[in-house]
Formats: structure tokens, sequence, C-alpha cells
């Protein structure tokens, strides 16, 4: 046999990369080596019995395993290099993260603690399968690699938290997705070079967008489900609705999740606007500084109300210690333009302050307890109809940067109490219908969510350290 023929019998599955996309601009599925699951530090598996790699094309069980085995090995790939040494998942999740690619009907996917959901319902005759989309297996795969990487977030009762938990996800999806050369050549033609504008990577889960969009329009965009090409501006949760259309921001973690993941997307093209080729080797080389620089950020960033100023300094600081700061316009004029840092607070991170401040972050590291850091607030059950107190982890107060958001009259946010964060974010939960109350903990006049087909991401139970009921976290989806 000789070497070339050899190159051609390498086993490949067909796969979709990306999203499968929606009528008439449904992707044309491509051939991929067949992906590996057991490799460090991330490794996955897929329950069931694995289909031969045969080929097999779009609607067959064998194609939808193939695609999302491809998508979990990605990410993988994508974050495994980014990590610091012995980072593992989190230790409920077990050895290897296993993906459930049957897990009912839906038009969701999930990840608890026990691995990754995905389900799936036919939409005005088309068969959608969440897990048949690349892009929603690197989301929620990125829930786990964050919450390897920061427990603490998990149960963190703050929207701004959980959004940044949510914008994770989605960059998680656009770093995986710009690891294929295919994809980095196809946006930089779609973009002209400019990858701010809104591309197959940007959009977030076309497909699942149009399901949506068939029954609620307004909760999506008009071509897919999120857009990272956004200006969508900062603005305290707190201070948002619980829910809105999706042109409007709200304290929703997948709807404010846009406002970091945009200013991410805009970090991305920056950096790949000072490499020396602006070719698709620069676009990859530029994909991995962006995901380094957050993956240092989100280790060593305190879990605090005003948490994306937080997360966005250490990038900043992150970028002085590993580039020399060489990026830090682009940083800088990224949160300033998506009013995660106001002007001042992005001019106080002078070069000076960051190297002092680096000092301390050098100790941090990933992992630590569910709760490090997190203050305990406790309320009256009875405003939420339940029988006791209540506790709620809510976010710290410390902050290491003393920097916060932009006020969108002028000038930098005052960041909410921690009480403040956690009660709102708990009134949120109720009213969106997110948390499971067990008959056992109503009081007599409880709001009951009568709709079975809600999820419930949240649960009141029993408290764990002491007395009364506290709020844990059972998913994010
Ligand atoms: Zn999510």
């Amino acid at each position: 046999m000789t070497v070339q023929q050899q190159q051609v019998t390498i086993p490949t599955v067909l796969v979709y990369e990306g999203d499968p996309g929606f009528f008439p601009q449904v992707n044309t599925p491509v051939p991929h080596p067949v992906p590996q699951l057991d490799t460090q530090p991330f490794p996955t598996a897929i329950a069931g019995n694995a289909p031969q790699p045969d080929g097999a094309g779009p609607g067959t069980e064998a194609f939808r395993y193939w695609v999302a085995a491809d998508a979990l090995s990605r990410t993988g790939q994508t974050w495994g290099p980014l990590v610091p040494t012995g980072t593992q998942w989190h230790p409920q999740v077990g050895r290897a993260l296993t993906a459930h690619l049957d897990a009912g009907d839906g038009l969701n996917a999930r990840y608890d603690r026990r691995g990754v959901w995905f389900f799936r319902r036919t939409v005005a005759g088309v068969a959608v399968a969440t897990c048949e989309s690349s892009e929603i297996v690197e989301h929620e795969t990125g829930h786990a690699v964050l919450d390897a990487l920061r427990p603490q977030l998990f149960n963190a009762a703050s929207a701004e938290v959980s959004a940044l938990h949510e914008a994770f996800g989605d960059i998680s999806a656009l770093l995986s997705s710009l690891r294929l050369e295919s994809l980095r050549i196809a946006v930089l033609a779609e973009t002209q070079g400019d990858l701010e504008l809104s591309s197959r990577v940007s959009r977030m889960a076309e497909q699942l967008g149009w399901a949506i969009r068939q029954s609620h329009p307004e909760r999506v965009e008009p071509d897919c489900l999120r857009n990272m090409a956004n200006s969508f501006f900062y603005r305290d949760p707190v201070l948002l609705p619980p829910i809105g259309p999706a042109n409007t921001l709200s304290s929703e973690p997948h709807y404010f999740s846009r406002v970091f993941s945009g200013a991410f997307l805009k970090i991305v093209a920056g950096i790949f606007r000072q490499q020396d080729l602006q070719d698709q080797a620069g676009l990859a080389l530029s994909a991995e500084i962006a995901g380094q620089l957050l993956v240092d950020a989100v280790v060593a960033a305190p879990v605090v109300s005003a948490y994306y100023a937080q997360v966005a300094g250490h990038m900043i600081a992150a970028d002085q210690s590993r580039n020399g700061g060489r990026y830090g316009q682009s940083l800088r004029s990224a949160f300033i333009r998506h009013g995660i840092l106001s002007l001042e607070a992005a001019t106080s991170l002078t070069e000076p302050e960051v190297t002092r401040r680096n000092a301390a972050i050098a100790e941090m590291a990933p992992g630590g307890g569910d709760d490090q850091g997190l203050t305990a607030v406790t309320v009256q059950g009875a405003t939420y109809g339940v029988t006791q107190p209540l506790t709620l982890s809510a976010p710290a107060q410390e902050r290491r940067f003393g920097i916060a958001g932009s006020d969108p009259a002028g000038g930098s946010l005052r960041p909410a109490d921690p009480e403040r964060v956690a009660t709102s974010f708990l009134e949120d939960l109720f009213r969106r219908g997110r948390v499971d109350v067990p008959e056992e903990h109503r009081s007599a006049t409880a709001f009951v969510d009568d709709n079975p087909s809600r999820l419930k991401t949240h649960e009141i139970s029993r408290s764990a350290t002491g007395e009364g009921l506290a709020l844990v976290r059972r998913c994010f989806d």
C-alpha cells in the first residue's frame, strides 16, 4: 500500500460544522476524522453504544452520534491547552463527562453535574435534535469546563454570574468553531476580514433559533438563537426586567450574556487586527489568545456583584502578564463599547496598578469548594411562599480591582450590594417559573408555576449546612 492510499483510508465520519442551519440555508455535512472522546484533561463519553463510522447522513442516529462526538472532542481540544495543569471535571461529574443525546422532548439542552443532556422535538415537519448542532454541544460542554475551573459560579445567586456562565458557553462554541480551518476561511470570506460582523460563527444555534421562532418569534434573533455580533450595553441586571423580547436587554442570563459575549467577539476581532498576517492561521492564533485571557481571568477573578467588570479587569491583567499588555487597547475598547468597563474604570487599570495586582493573582488556582468566597444571605421565606427562612449563596463584597460597569448616563455604576443581587436573582427565578418548590416546603400562599414543561433550573431544598432552606441550582440550560 502506498502512503497516499493509506491517507485515503483514514476513517472519517460525516458531521455538520457549527450548526445544521435551516431551510434554505441548510449546511452540508462534511467528513471529519473519527473523533477521540477519552482524552485529557476533559474526557467525555456518550451514553449508549457507538455506531459504526459508516458515513451515515443527517436524520440518522449514527449521524447525530458522530456530530455530538466530534463537538465534544473539539471542545476538549479547545479548552484543554488553555486551562491550568491539574484541571478536571467537577468531582460530581466523575472521570468523564457523559452526553445523553436523546434526553426527551424539548427545544433545549442542559448541563448538570451528572452530564450534558440534549432534547429534541419535531417542528413544522423538521426533526430538531439539539445534539445535531455542534454549537449547542460546545455550549453545554463549555458550562462543564467553566464549572471545572470555577465551581463557585454554579450556585451563586447572581444574574450576572449566571450570565457569564452562558457567555462562556457561547464563547466555547465560537472558539471551537474557529479551530476548524474550513470555518475560519468561510468566516474571513463572509466578513471580509472584519470579525466583528455577523457571521456563521457569531450566530449561535441557527436551527434551534428557527424552531423556537415558529411559536415564539420574539424570543430569538431573526436568523439564529443569539448573535455575538451585537451592541448590547451593560446595565446593572438588578435594574432590568426578568425577561423580555430578544431585541431588548433583560436580566435573564442567556439574554444578559450577550453583553459579555459581544465584547468577547470584538476582542477576538481586535487581536486579529494586530496579527502580522490577516489569514486563517492568524485567526486561529487570535482565538487562542483571547480564550487564554478569559481562562486566566475566570480562574483569578473574585465572584462579586459587577462580576463582568472583574472578569474584564482580570483579562487586562492577564494580557499584561502574558503578552506585556500587547492587546490592552483591544480589550479596553471592547469592554468600554459594551459598558462592561466605564471609561474611568478602563483608564484606572494602568500598567503599574495591574502589575501590582498581578502579584496577588499569581496565587490563584482553579477549583476550590462550591461555596468558597460566596456570602450566605438569609431571607424571609414568606415572601416567596416557602415555610422557612431561605439561604442564598450571594456573590461576595470584596473586589480585587475597584472597578465597575458603565452608567449609561455617564461615569461608573455603583455595584449593588450582595443581598440585593441575591434577592433580585431569586425574584427573577420565581417570576420566570424556574424554581421547583417541593410540596412540603410550600406555605399556604405559595406561588406555584403550573407549567410542567418549564425547565426548573433551581430547587428549594433543606439547607445542607444548618437550619432552614436553601436555593440550589440543578442545571444550566
Ligand atoms: Zn447555557
